[in-house]
């Protein structure tokens, strides 16, 4: 009887990245994908960046486990990603329904342990963070749809006071050019038409003398990469070469995501972010003069220990300036083992709710207005998914805003050029000019 299983991923795109892997390996193992009610077994990839984050992993293993019985069912429950490598076997502890635990640099053994669990071995638990890449033991890509994540690099050194990430990720690893370029390249024989390179630090790649910059180029050039992103950068990874990379690299998407997390310089220097305000600002202004249509966005914390309302307004200074295309925005929360954590000049949460209310609005007006300054433009887009309207579909723009189109003839995995009527906080409209490429 073939066995089946079912993945849930929670948190960033890596995690995304890392659950289709483990789909892959498990599908050239043999099991087949169903659905999470059903499955025989289920993987919970899991995220550790903020307190609440880990602990929906128990209620959700609470709510499986009850459900599984009612339904007269054992599934076998595997917890995998940051919770799983920073929580280890106290998850066992703290939850008996659980059979494996599974670190992000352990999951190609996937297989193997569900097999010697099979066998009898009871509550395994592999956090190995092994010399040889996990990589090289992954079967190659599988179809997916028009767009496709491929990680280049993980871990992080930077040791932000708020993050886990160093300490669940482990140190910064770059993976063999020639290894990306393979996995690009079977991508491409998948079907994607656009590929995202990802990675915590994803500009910190470098191998030898080669930097990001280089990877850059050399993905671009492999024929059916029709569109190129990346995420996250890092400030002080940022490159003369990753700059001009956008007013050289047709392909290279004019979107850039780099977080700032504070606009105060007292802030940045607490968070031990290792950059100032003027520092990010002359970075961003040379993006700028590369590529002056490129859409900026970021990530924010408000609320950071010792954070007061001049530093808030600080922050809101930059949104400014910048004029942010679309940004992430978060309420400090307080994670076990980082610096910030200890320090006793805790902000209290109702000012936290008031500080996230008051950014998220202007982030909001920033938004639109980006958006209401791209009406008028000409632009390719790639088609995502269905609209909810007939003859409605979702595709994405050069500066990844998500473009409701209408036209009956269309299908996903079409490249089509549009003119863009409409806007909205969060969307805008676009009118059909023509078809460049099919899917
Ligand atoms: S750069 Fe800072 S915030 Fe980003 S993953 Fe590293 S430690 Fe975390």
């Amino acid at each position: 009887m073939t066995r089946t299983f079912a993945i849930k991923s929670f948190g960033c795109q890596m995690n995304v990245y890392d659950a289709e892997r483990m789909g892959e390996a498990l599908a050239a193992d043999g099991l087949h994908e169903a659905g999470t009610e059903s499955a025989d077994v289920l993987i919970l990839n899991t995220c550790h960046i903020r307190e609440k984050a880990a602990e929906k992993l128990y209620s959700e293993v609470g709510r499986i486990a009850k459900r599984a019985r009612e339904d007269g069912r054992k599934p076998v429950i595997a917890v995998t990603g940051c919770v799983a490598q920073a929580e280890g076997a106290e998850i066992m502890r703290r939850a008996g329904a659980v059979d494996l635990v599974v670190g992000p640099q352990a999951y190609h053994r996937l297989p193997e342990l569900l097999k010697r669990q099979a066998a009898g071995e009871e509550r395994l638990v592999d956090l190995d963070m092994p010399a040889d890449s996990k990589f090289g033991a992954l079967p190659g890509r599988q179809r997916r749809g028009p767009s496709a994540f491929l990680t280049i690099q993980e871990g992080c050194d930077k040791f932000c006071a708020f993050c886990v990430v160093p300490y669940t990720r482990g140190a910064e690893a770059s993976r063999p050019m020639d290894a990306l370029v393979e996995e690009a390249r079977q991508l491409v024989a998948a079907g994607a038409r656009e590929i995202t390179l990802l990675g915590q630090n994803v500009n910190a790649w470098g191998q030898g003398n080669m930097r990001f910059g280089e990877l850059l180029a050399e993905i671009a050039a492999i024929p059916g990469v029709e569109r190129l992103r990346y995420t996250t950068s890092h400030p002080r990874d940022v490159t003369e070469a990753m700059i001009l990379a956008h007013a050289e690299i047709p392909q290279l998407m004019p979107y850039l995501h780099l977080p700032v997390q504070s606009g105060s310089d007292r802030i940045l220097a607490a968070m031990n972010r290792k950059h100032t305000r003027a520092f990010y600002l002359d970075i961003i202004a040379r993006f700028r003069a590369a590529r002056p249509d490129i859409a900026i966005t970021s990530d924010f914390i408000v609320g950071f220990p010792g954070e007061t309302e001049a530093d808030f307004q600080d922050t809101l200074g930059i949104v400014e300036e910048v004029g942010y295309a679309q940004a992430f925005s978060f309420k400090y929360s307080p994670r076990l083992g980082t610096p910030a954590a200890e320090r006793d000049d805790q902000v209290p949460e109702e000012v936290k709710s008031d500080r996230l209310q008051r950014l998220q609005a202007l982030l909001q007006e920033k938004s639109l207005a980006f958006n209401a300054g791209t009406v008028g433009r000409a632009c390719d887009i790639l088609i995502e998914r269905r609209g909810r309207q007939p003859g409605q579909w979702i595709g994405k723009s050069p500066w990844l805003q998500s473009v409701v189109v209408t036209d009956p003839t269309l299908t996903v995995g079409d490249i089509v050029s549009v003119e863009i009527v409409g806007a909205g906080p969060n969307s805008v409209e676009g009118r059909m000019l023509q078809m460049k490429t099919a899917a």
